[in-house]
């Protein structure tokens, strides 16, 4: 149905360009109301305007976040011009129809990107704006939505076109394009939000602060890199090269899983590739270190090691006879400084007491997700025995250890321990069952009897085959945490073959 527009309600925040649309709606005879410096700007053409003041009785307030949000604006816009109830209404409270209305709204995306900061931000999430681009587009049949400056040009020819008049196929299209616009403006919003910049005190914007290190190169020589954060807060850094990116990822990876063993007695971890290739707790530091090199030497060639403990001048000695990237340790006795220092490409950090941020981000498609760190650990309190047979308490110890592990190693991940040890694992395979062959397969090339082994899975057990394996190769007791609709099947079979398990309730996926 061809309509006659009568009035519009101009509102917009950028005028460039808004003039020859105003000039046309004049000539055409429209009533123009509009907002303060709307209202400015086409007074100054020369044009008549009605403040939009004079409908709502109120002044722009609250720095200008409440302009026309009134019922007198709503009303004009929303009042369906066929229903007798509607339009008996608008007569009673004196609201006149709005005809049209024009918006351009605050600019939220530009001033994102302006990286002005988050009180000028929020200002620029416009309410008002949207209210009236939701409204008009809503009521399409009565009222043209012009959403964006992008459509003054457009609107002008239709207009001139069609002699001030639109068409409903005109209206329905525009309200098309209006919603497009709303609901774009508060993705961008929600998408600011759940980043977490909306905060100043915790999510990205707590590293945009942060002082930027450019590095020689990302994960391979042909990609730029840059860590944004501040490493001498957290470390001292005693001798050696500049970390790298890769030095960066396993020495995060080293910090994760060592702090699971701060109640510790003196305890070693080795990573390669952010997956621990040894990790032990023992009597002594030298103890610890030789437990977990022997778990596989192989792979500690050029890893990162990490220690909760003071690095002493027997450890020193051990460690030096390996070719390690970095060591990490929360104090050194001053000879073992001077002993591992020999390696001139060996980088000695000592860790200072730094409490580490408990968010973590990872950038995907066009976005970034974040998420809490999994900081949570099962002690053996808090494992419930689903079989008849309980674990002893040994195995119940060795069990707590060998989910910490496993908590830090990439999924799918397969755990076997045994009293502080780490015997060997799976890592990051794409089955349950190939994560344990392949753990069972180190274990037996770095000659370890797996006879009284404890194995930790990530996740659940979707099938019995992994229990009947481990059991095969030695395997007395499990932790998993429980929940596969097949749980009862390797219960079963732990209950007919003397293997203890133990559930947790809680999954540690790390991909
Ligand atoms: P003006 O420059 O005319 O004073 O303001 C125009 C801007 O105000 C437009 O971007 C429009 O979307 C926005 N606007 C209109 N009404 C309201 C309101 O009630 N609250 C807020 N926050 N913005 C509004």
């Amino acid at each position: 149905m061809s309509k006659k527009i009568q009035s519009a309600l101009i509102s917009v925040y950028y005028k460039d360009g808004l003039e020859p649309l105003v000039r046309a709606l004049h000539a055409q005879g429209v009533k123009l109301y509009s907002t303060g410096g709307t209202q400015s700007f086409i007074e100054d053409l020369g044009i008549p305007v009605t403040a939009v003041e004079d409908l709502t009785g109120y002044p722009s307030i609250f720095g200008g976040r409440v302009k026309t949000l009134h019922p007198a604006v709503f009303g004009g816009i929303l009042y369906r011009r066929d229903h007798e109830g509607d339009v008996a209404q608008a007569e009673e409270f004196k609201i006149p129809a709005l005809d049209m209305v024009i918006v351009d709204l605050y600019p939220f995306e530009e001033t994102v990107a302006s990286g002005a900061d988050a009180e000028d931000i929020i200002e620029k999430i416009d309410i008002g704006g949207i209210s009236l681009i939701r409204a008009a587009a809503k009521n399409f049949k009565d009222t043209l939505i012009v959403s964006s400056r992008t459509q003054y040009a457009q609107t002008l020819t239709l207009l001139t076109e069609k002699d001030g008049a639109t068409d409903l196929e005109d209206r329905r299209r525009y309200a098309a394009e209006a919603f497009g616009v709303s609901s774009h403006y508060d993705t961008a919003i929600n998408q600011w939000f759940v980043s977490g910049a909306a905060s100043d005190s915790s999510g990205v914007r707590q590293f945009e602060s942060l002082p930027a290190q450019s590095l020689r190169y990302g994960e391979n020589p042909h990609q730029q890199a840059t860590f944004f954060g501040d490493l001498d807060a957290i470390f001292d850094k005693l001798h050696g090269k500049e970390l790298s990116y890769n030095n960066l990822v396993d020495v995060d990876a080293c910090v994760s899983l060592i702090d699971e063993f701060t109640e510790s007695g003196p305890t070693f971890a080795i990573i390669k590739h952010t997956n621990a290739c040894g990790i032990a707790t023992a009597a002594t530091a030298q103890e610890a270190y030789l437990n977990a090199l022997s778990c596989d030497p192989v792979s500690a060639f050029g890893g990162v090691v990490i220690t909760n403990t003071t690095v002493d001048v027997a450890t020193a000695e051990e460690l030096n006879k390996l070719f390690m990237e970095i060591l990490i340790a929360p104090a050194y006795e001053e000879e073992a400084i001077k002993i591992l220092q020999s390696k001139k490409n060996r980088i000695l950090l000592r860790r200072k007491p730094l409490t580490l941020p408990d968010e973590m981000f990872k950038t995907i498609l066009n976005g970034v997700l974040v998420q809490d760190k999994d900081l949570k650990t099962e002690s053996a309190a808090q494992m419930t025995t689903v079989t008849t047979q309980a674990p002893t308490e040994a195995e119940l110890k060795s069990l707590e250890f060998a989910l910490k592990v496993c908590k830090h190693t990439k999924s799918n991940t397969i755990v076997l321990a045994r009293e502080n040890q780490l015997l060997a694992s799976g890592t990051g395979q794409t089955s349950r069952v190939d994560a344990l062959r392949q753990a069972i397969d180190k274990a037996a090339a770095f000659g370890f009897d797996l006879n009284g082994a404890v194995m930790a899975s990530d996740a659940f057990f979707p099938f019995a085959d992994c229990v009947e394996i481990a059991k095969e190769a030695g395997v007395t007791a499990v932790v998993q945490p429980g929940g596969s609709i097949r749980d009862k099947e390797s219960i079963d079979y732990c209950n007919a073959n003397g293997v203890a398990m133990v559930t947790t309730g809680i999954r540690h996926f790390k991909h």
